[in-house]
This record gives structure tokens, sequence and C-alpha cells, in this order.
């Protein structure tokens, strides 16, 4: 480890206020819209020293952001938003030993396409790779539909660099332990064994469970969303792409059937095991898929190997298996037959898009993860919360982690939707409390479910937190309202959408509205600012 602990003198940043600037950082990838007080863009590490030093002696807020397609709002807030998708750009791979140490602006599908001529990839596969910076995945422990197998991106950092709330810049390596300015004494430690849920996957609060396991200050840091330092480099760990691979789409008749055909195919070793359930399959219907009537849902499988004949073989015992609990198979045994198969899948985004403004996806329960064993009585709860309180949903995702995402499809025309809303994401929050889950698998807590962590975690666990936060950050300049919620939490103000969303120019918003249809976030947010001849 390696402390560059020099004394900067604390000098203004260069800000940005003008406020179409402040209006294209208003909004991410989530429900809301807030209007910050600034914007820096950092170019390197000593601009962002010296931000950080400046914020300290102002009593500044910083928001740290990526390419703020974050789902919860942790990339968006009232302070100065300090953008690092932008100064840190640079990518130093050392392909024999399978590692690229790279920026933090630096987007997982740079790291992929750096590496894939060399044979190696990132395991993780967040679909939001084309744009999410390291920075910023390393900030929520993102992972996605392979991490079934290869788990969240925690798995695979050998290394970070961060600038911390002091300015101090520092190299937290993997497999160091003892480091850091906050250590779990054994009371903590029994407390984080008692109470910690037990799921497979999580991004919900100060992954404590990690640190106890392994002591490495690196795992407090993966999954802090920007409130305890920022990363400015990554020392990503590739693997080499496996050769062959084979999958299926498995239908079933009943969400039974469905949710007792997930560990049968997980103990298979699969790469990923994704659901479309029922709500999904009626929000793309017509969209030019063929599927029989009657499913209650989908598994989509996929089995990476050594060879064809051992991918072949294990999509063969994956299906007989299952003949006695599917209504519908279709199997692939290669790459482009599988994409073929998977196209479903994608189906979403377009669908999504295509709805009118009076009908808005708003991700409010969008994360949940629970044991297992418990995914089937998850997904029937969510169907019947959706029912009760007349809100449409579509649920799909992250099957063999019991972990699926919900998108919440309030008609906005309806009176009472927002109250609709609220009843929605506190019956889940009910719900997932109940089967002992998690509120976020991979996308953090943020602003949206920092004021339930302590549903989840406990009081004793929440003062844990908040001790890990202010060792870290002892002047609470960093993401406040993130992980620990903001005394006046309220998580459906603020939103992007409704009479009183915050007044930004129409064709900031119209623009901000089209890089959400089209997952656009790898947009730089000045170039939404940016005047053109008819504005
Ligand atoms: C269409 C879509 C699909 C998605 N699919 C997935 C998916 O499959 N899997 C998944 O895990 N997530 C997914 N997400 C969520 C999101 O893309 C991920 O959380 C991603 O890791 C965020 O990266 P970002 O660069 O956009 O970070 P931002 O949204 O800008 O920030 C996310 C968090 O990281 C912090 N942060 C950002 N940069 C830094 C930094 N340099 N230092 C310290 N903190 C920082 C922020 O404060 C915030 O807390 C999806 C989002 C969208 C819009």
């Amino acid at each position: 480890m390696v402390f560059f602990a020099v004394a900067l003198i604390a000098s203004p940043p260069a800000l940005h206020t003008d406020p179409r600037i402040l209006a294209a950082y208003s909004e991410g990838g989530g429900i809301y819209r807030i209007l910050p007080a600034g914007v820096a863009t950092p170019q390197g590490v000593d601009e962002l020293r010296a931000l950080a030093v400046w914020a300290g002696e102002t009593s500044t807020p910083l928001v740290p952001r990526g390419a703020g397609s974050s789902m919860a709002g942790a990339s968006v807030g009232r302070g100065v938003v300090v953008d690092t998708s932008l100064g840190f750009k640079w990518l130093a791979p050392d392909w024999r030993r399978r590692t690229a140490w790279v920026g933090a602006s630096v987007t997982l599908g740079e790291v992929n396409d750096a590496a894939r001529p060399f044979g190696l990839r990132l395991a993780p596969d967040p679909s939001s790779s084309a744009f999410a910076t390291s920075g910023g995945a390393v900030a929520t422990n993102a992972s996605g539909p392979r991490s079934v197998r290869s788990g969240s991106v925690r798995q695979w950092i050998d290394a970070i660099e961060i600038v911390d709330a002091e300015g101090a810049l520092r190299r937290i390596e993997r497999g160091v332990s003892g480091t850091g300015p906050w250590h779990l004494d054994q009371g903590g430690q029994r407390l984080v064994e008692q109470r910690f849920p037990r799921t497979r996957k999580a991004s919900s609060g100060y992954a404590l469970d990690r640190f106890a396991d392994s002591g490495d200050e690196l795992d407090l840091l993966v999954g802090s969303e920007g409130t305890l330092a920022f990363v400015t480099a990554v020392a990503w760990r590739l693997e080499p792409i496996p050769p062959d691979v084979g999958g299926a789409v498995l239908g079933f008749p009943t969400l039974e059937a469905l949710t007792e055909a997930v560990p049968y195919l997980v103990a298979l070793n699969p790469s990923a095991v994704e659901l479309l359930d029922g709500t999904f399959l009626g929000f793309i219907r017509g969209a030019g898929i063929d599927l029989p009537a009657g499913l209650a849902g989908l598994l989509l499988v996929e089995f990476e190997r050594e060879t064809a004949a051992a991918a072949r073989g294990v999509v063969g015992d994956a299906v007989r298996g299952l003949k006695a609990l599917t209504s519908y198979v279709e199997t692939a045994v290669d790459r482009a037959g599988l994409e073929k198969l998977w196209a479903v899948r994608h189906l979403a985004s377009p669908a999504l898009a295509r709805l009118p403004d009076t009908q808005r996806s708003l991700q409010v329960i969008e994360d949940g993860c629970v044991p297992l064993e418990r995914l089937g009585d998850y997904v029937s709860g969510i169907r019947s919360a959706s029912e009760q309180h007349g809100v449409p949903v579509a649920i799909f995702g992250h099957a063999g982690d019991g972990h699926v995402h919900v998108n919440a499809l309030p008609d906005l025309t309806r009176p009472g939707w927002r109250e609709a809303l609220v009843a929605l994401f506190n019956d889940v929050t009910d719900l997932l409390v109940r089967l002992g889950g998690v509120p976020s698998g991979e996308h953090g807590a943020g602003r949206l479910r920092a004021g339930v962590l302590e549903r989840f975690f406990g009081r004793e666990v929440m003062t844990l937190f908040v001790d890990v936060k202010r060792a870290y950050d002892p002047r609470a300049i960093l993401n406040p309202g993130v992980i620990l919620p903001a005394p006046d939490w309220s998580p459906l103000s603020d939103l992007k959408v409704g009479s009183d969303s915050a007044r930004i120019p129409d064709d900031i918003a119209a623009r901000l509205r089209q890089t959400e249809r089209n997952a656009a976030w790898g947009t730089p947010k000045l170039d939404l600012a940016a005047r053109t001849p008819d504005t």
C-alpha cells in the first residue's frame, strides 16, 4: 500500500454552474430529478484531490458520478456532482497476467473490447457494460446474468486506487488486511454473522459480511456507492473466454414448476439462468416473438464449457432432467444460436421505449434479492402486490441468484398513481424482509433504499454503518443521503415525472428522456447541455 499524504492547498476548483449544465446532471438512470449546486469535471487525480480538500474546508457535499446510470438515485444530488467519467480514461493492460489496470472513466465495455483479441474478458457482465464506468461498477458492486457462476465485480478486483475525503491518494490491494481507518471488533463480527441476510448477491449497505471474512479494506470500499472515497483506478482480473457454449429456453406452465427447476439448473454449473416471468412475456407480446400461449414464465439457461461436446451434453442433461416440468423447450449449441434464443430477453428495452409518456417505467422495486428457495414466494408476492395496487409490473432477471428486476409501469394519468407506487414500495419491502432478502442485489441502496436498510439489518448494524462512514468521511461530504438516509428521507419525492418535478429547460428534459429511452448513458452530459441553433 502506498500513501501520498502530501498536504494540498485548497483552491476552489473550476465548477460549472451554468443552469443548462446543472439540468443535464439532474437525472440519472433511476426515478429522480435533483438539480445539483454545481458540477465538477476533474481531469485527473490532482484536480480531484484539490476538489476533496476544498469540499472539506467549505463543507460542500460531493456526489461522485460515473455515467450516471445508477438505478437507485446514487449519482444525483444537491451538492456538487463530480463527473469522473471523463478525466480518468487510460488503460494499462498486462494480458499475460490477465489483468488490466484502468482509470475510473474506462467503461466495462472498453475493457472487454481491448481484452477480447487476447481471448480474455471481464467475468461479470452487467447489461450496462457499454456505458457503466469502472469507478461506478466498483462503487455499486455491479454484476449481471453471469453472476450465478462468476459472482459480482467484487471477486474480480485485484486493487483500487482511491482519493479519500481528505484528498489523500491511496492504493488498496486484495489480500492486504488491517489497512484503513476502520476495524471490526469481535462483537461486531458476531453481530454481522447474526444479522446479515444470506442471499447469493447483495449491494445493500456496506459489505461488512465480506469485510468480516477477508479483513480486506477493499471489501469495505467495493459497493460503498461513493460515500467513503472516490475510486480513480481499478485493477481488473480477467478470465479466458470459454471456447464453447450451449443453452436453452425452457417454458413452464406454472410458477411452481419454474422455481422448482432453478436449483436443478444451478447444480449443473450454468453461466446464466435468467427468468422472464409471465408479466414480462405479456409486456413484450406482439414484438415478433412466437411463444406458445399459457406460459407462466421462461428460463433462459446458458452453459459455457471447454468443448462443444461438453456444452451439448449439459444442455441435454438440463432438458431431460426437467422434462416433467417444462411445456416448451428450444435449445442452441453455439453462440449464434444462443443469441437468437436470447433475443426475447432484449425485447424489454424496445418495448419500454415504445411506452407512451403517460406510462413510465419507474425503478422503485427493481432490484430485490432473496434466498434461492424463496424465489417463487417473491415473484408471486410481487404479482399480487401489483394487482392489489393497480400498478402493472414486468418481472425478469437473474433467477439463478434469487434476484429479479421489476419494472413498475404506472399509468400517470390515473389519480393516486403516486400513492399506489408508495404502497407497492412498502409492500415489496415488507415481503423482502419476511423472505430474508435484501432490497438490492446489484444496483445499490442509493437514496431510494437508504431508509429501509435498518429493517433488513437492524439498528445495531446500522450503528456500525454510521461508524464506518464517520471513520472514512468525518465531515460527511461524500454522497450524503446515500446508504445512510437523510433525516428527511422520502424515497418517492424529487421524481423526474409528475407535475411537481424540478423545472429544467424543455430541450434538456427531452434529451434526458431520449437518453433514458435509448440507454445512452455514455453520452457526455456536457454535450447534452450544449445549445443547438434552435435552443
Ligand atoms: C439500462 C440499464 C441497465 C443496467 N444493467 C445493470 C446490470 O446488468 N447490472 C448492474 O449491476 N447494474 C446495472 N445497471 C445499473 C448501473 O448501470 C450500474 O450500477 C453501474 O455500475 C453504474 O455505473 P455508472 O458509471 O453509471 O455509475 P453512476 O451511476 O454514475 O454511479 C453509481 C454509483 O457509483 C458512485 N460512483 C460513480 N463513480 C464513482 C467513482 N469514480 N468513485 C466513487 N464512486 C463512484 C456514485 O456515487 C453512485 O453511488 C443498469 C442501468 C441501466 C440504466
